[in-house]
């Protein structure tokens, strides 16, 4: 490895909004060791598993490492020179609207900063968003509309300090792990304290829970306004907190008056005992905390949902105090980092509107005439520009809009018809990538410098750990180059990350005055060694606040002109989603405990696809016990924008017609598994957020007359597979495939492998009468193929047996390893433990001889000892074989 530093380096995990500090410790011989950071305010030393990883990722999957202009490596130079050419030519026929940048919660708010500051100050256009739209827009809208700035007022502490924590669309077991292990923690030392999910499904999360609310799909801000109308009907209301520091408390009082508990029980399909069970808690304790994340925001009604969550918590002034809160959770490393500097078309820099008195200030700030004077488009209305032709030019930075975006298929044909793409990315193959005329190679974490910015307002460097590979650059140098390509002379001298923070900072508090939450001058002056040892500190940090601020809004004055508070009416709805066609499931989707987003890195490390290996769709068991449907086999799932193909799985926690599907999967690591080609592009008007988590489909089988485990040391065509599934292995990938009645299988596809093969020697053992196929194909010595075929899934061989045979030699007792091998016995199993690689079958076997609870597994097999994340599987499975749950 090309390290720049020989010492421990403290730096930030790449994947989700908890933000934990990572370790680095390096030895002699380089990169040893990645632990979580024992200083870190967020994690104190833990880890989840996907950080616990992050050492794997650093040189695997297929870098980007030089710039390619249209398929073809040149040098930096003319990248640069076709970017800022092909901007300019757009510009100057078409106007500063015409051309776009579509950013990620991947960037550090550096190159946000700069990116931002290229469109909305010098090109003149704010066609800036971010893949932040798609997951806390809506909270980011409720907070500007109750606080008067999107301005998070808790903090990780709250977590423990509160009484009644209500986790609200979020199974943070998975998508939180280590804020979930610290409520855990919590609960273990203050056993009264009491923890409420609120979810359609009965997720991991609900192992912690004292009360489980599954909700009909959507139907949050019935249950919020029932629960607002409630606690003024109980005279829960802080009277003196109400008078000195909100209004509109009537208006949303009598949005809500319909909402009683028998309508709310209708409405959400709740029964009336437990929602009072919740509404009393709500009621009796001082320190309540609503935890929330994407199951509130990925809603065409998200921001409603935010305000009427908000509301309650205004009503009974549970707000701004120790343990007390509306607390919005977001899922990536820096949408708050992004949000700070401007990252969102509807925003300036420095928590700017677009107010004349702002766009002067920016002017002045920056030394420039063409600040963009209004908002330009939001992520889904941006795509629709493209698609429209009106936008002509976009360049996308760090994120995988073909996968992630609404209507996904509709996403990809607009860009392949858009006159000029550009990403710059870290990886060189991404559904998004495949679109592009321009490719940049950008750092990825491990060579990244910078900072970032968690869910509770917590700063934190981002340090390298190398330097770049390649010819990568940091994203903000791509850009500076581009900008003074494009004939901004000015602005963009910037020679390091710490020259762009100490200009934001400085820009946050130029004429503040107490008018902006968003306020951090007090780091203006920062040296670069300051800057290079600057520890976690929590915004905003001014001269009021030079060491930070923990908790805001503790004196009861908000953002807004007036400085209070807005109760915001809320009138709920439900999904308004509706299609010609008989559509009976509802579908919800979301993430795993081992992935992150489009598995560009998580996807590259096979440890983190023992847990699920390839995408699913979850369904009750008397939905999978249908006619036609089971266990294991294919479905296509359909809805008015498009269909996927993937196997089915019984889920005892969903509703009956749910089906839950994951959002990671794409076409680098399956045939036909984005999910998002289902969603529509309906967002909320507020927020302009998708409804990501509810559409209407159909679910019908789809035959399959072969299935068959796969290894490769080479790139093979798949297009023959109605179905197929990616899996990284030694020396090259492991695949599910699935065969339907028209393909010709095996016969011609190990033909045609036989083919790339210059010294071949297959082996095969074949039983046409059972549909047994097995194959083994050598090239020289190494074993290049397995293929290993039957009509029954379950008969395959285990994933691990089939990894092995990579080592295999060619030997005249090959044959030995088809003929009698039993491929089915079983081994380690689907593993439940990432961190020590422990499988169901030993847990099982640990648990046949005496286990008894998660502790004693953990003696026996260290699983559950690490990050944790598997611990509610571990009593999922005790549970199972009948074991008292401890
Ligand atoms: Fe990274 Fe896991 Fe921490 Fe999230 S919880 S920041 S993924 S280590």
């Amino acid at each position: 490895m090309n390290s720049i530093s020989r010492h421990d380096t403290e730096t930030t995990c790449p994947y989700c909004g908890v933000g934990c500090g990572v370790s680095a410790q390096f030895s002699g011989a380089g990169l040893l060791s990645i632990k979580g950071s024992q200083q870190h305010p967020a994690n104190h030393g833990r880890l989840c598993v996907k950080g616990s990883a992050l050492k794997e990722t650093l040189d695997s999957g297929s870098r980007l490492l030089f710039p390619m202009l249209r398929g073809r490596r040149v040098g930096a130079t003319p990248a640069v020179k076709a970017v800022a050419d092909g901007f300019n030519r757009i510009i100057a026929r078409h106007g500063p609207d015409a051309v776009a940048f579509y950013l990620s919660g991947q960037l550090l708010t550096e190159d946000y900063y700069v990116a931002n500051k290229l469109m909305k100050g010098f090109i003149g256009s704010a066609n800036v968003d971010t893949n932040s739209r798609l997951c806390m827009a809506s909270a980011v809208a409720g907070y500007k509309r109750a606080f008067g700035a999107d301005a998070v007022p808790c903090n990780y502490e709250d977590l423990e300090q509160t009484d009644l924590l209500i986790l609200v669309g979020s199974n943070a077991a998975w998508t939180h792990p280590v804020l979930y292990q610290r409520m855990v923690a919590a609960k273990a030392v203050r056993p009264h304290m009491k923890i409420v999910l609120i979810d359609p499904r009965a997720t991991v999360t609900c192992d912690i829970a004292d009360l489980h609310l599954p909700l009909r799909p959507g139907s949050d801000a019935f249950l919020f306004n029932g629960l607002l109308h409630y606690l003024a009907r109980q005279e829960q209301r802080d009277v003196k907190f109400i008078a000195q520091s909100c209004t509109g408390l009537e208006a949303a009082l009598a949005a809500a008056n319909s909402c009683d508990p028998e309508s709310v029980s209708r409405q959400t399909g709740l029964d009336r005992t437990v929602l009072l069970q919740f509404f009393a808690w709500f009621a009796g304790n001082k320190r309540v905390l609503s935890f929330y994340s994407q199951g509130i925001n990925q809603s065409a009604t998200g921001t409603d949902k935010c305000n009427a969550i908000i509301n309650c918590h205004l009503l009974t002034g549970k707000i701004g105090k120790p343990g007390c809160g509306p607390f919005s959770i977001t899922g990536q490393p820096n949408a708050m980092g992004g949000r700070e500097v401007g990252g969102l078309a509807n925003q300036l820099a420095a928590h700017m509107d677009f107010d004349p008195v702002s766009v002067d200030r920016l002017k002045r700030f920056w030394g420039s005439d063409k600040v963009a004077t209004q908002p330009g488009l939001r992520a889904v209305e941006l795509f629709d520009a493209i698609e429209a032709g009106t936008v002509k030019a976009v360049w996308i930075m760090a994120t995988n809009p073909v996968v992630s975006l609404p209507e996904a298929e509709r996403i990809r044909k607009a860009l392949l018809a858009c006159e000029l793409v550009v990403v710059s990315d870290c990886v060189q193959r991404t559904d998004t990538t495949a679109c592009a005329h321009i490719l940049l190679p950008a750092t990825p974490w491990g060579e990244k410098d910078g900072t970032v910015t968690n869910s509770e307002r917590c700063i934190s460097r981002q340090r390298p750990l190398r330097v770049a590979t390649g010819e990568a650059r940091h994203d903000w140098q791509w850009i500076c180059a581009v900008a003074k390509e494009m004939g901004f002379s000015t602005g963009f001298d910037f020679t390091s990350s710490h020259e762009i923070f100490v200009e934001h900072a400085a820009l946050s508090g130029f004429e503040n005055e107490g008018q902006r939450a968003f306020d951090i001058s007090g780091l203006k002056s920062l040296t670069v060694q300051q800057y290079d040892r600057l520890k976690p500190i929590q915004w905003p940090v001014n001269a009021g606040n030079p060491a930070g601020t923990a908790r805001l809004f503790t004196d009861g004055k908000f953002f807004t002109p007036d400085r209070r508070a807005r109760f915001v009416a809320v009138e709920p709805t439900l999904p308004l989603e509706t299609s010609g066609k008989p559509r009976p499931f509802i579908l919800n989707t979301g993430r795993l405990r081992d992935q992150w987003h489009t598995m560009s890195r998580t996807g590259e490390v096979t440890r983190l696809l023992r847990h699920t290996e390839g995408p699913t769709a979850a369904m009750h068991p008397d939905d999978v016990s249908a006619p036609g449907l089971g266990s294991g086999e294919l479905v296509r799932l359909e809805s008015d924008h498009g269909s996927i193909v993937v196997p089915l799985v019984s889920d005892a926690g969903l509703r009956r017609g749910s089906v839950f599907v994951p959002i990671h999967w794409n076409e680098h690591f399956s045939a036909n598994a984005r999910v998002s080609k289902l969603i529509s592009s309906t967002v909320d008007p507020w927020s302009g957020q998708p409804e990501s988590k509810f559409a209407r489909i159909s679910v019908a089988p789809v035959p399959v007359t072969c299935w068959a485990a796969f290894y490769s040391r080479r790139e093979t065509d798949l297009q023959r597979f109605t179905y197929w599934h990616r899996v990284p292995a030694p020396g090259g990938n492991r695949f599910l495939l699935a065969a339907g009645p028209d393909c010709d299988f095996p016969e011609a596809f190990v033909h045609n492998l036989i083919q790339t093969l210059n010294a071949p020697e297959l082996v095969s053992l074949q039983d046409a009468t059972a549909g047994d196929y097995r194959y083994l194909l050598f090239d020289e010595d190494e074993l290049v193929y397995a293929v290993f075929c039957h009509p029954r899934r379950r008969a395959l061989p285990e994933p691990q047996w089939l990894e092995a045979l990579a080592q295999v030699k060619r030997s005249k007792d090959n044959w030995l390893l088809l003929s009698g091998q039993d491929l089915t016995r079983p081994e380690k199993g689907r593993l439940v433990c990432s961190c020590y690689e422990v499988g169901v079958n030993q847990i099982q076997a640990a648990i046949n001889s005496g286990a008894r609870d998660h502790v004693a597994l953990g003696n026996l097999l260290r699983c559950g000892t690490n990050c944790g994340s598997c611990i509610p599987e571990l009593k999922q499975l005790l549970q199972q074989v009948g074991t008292p749950i401890t």
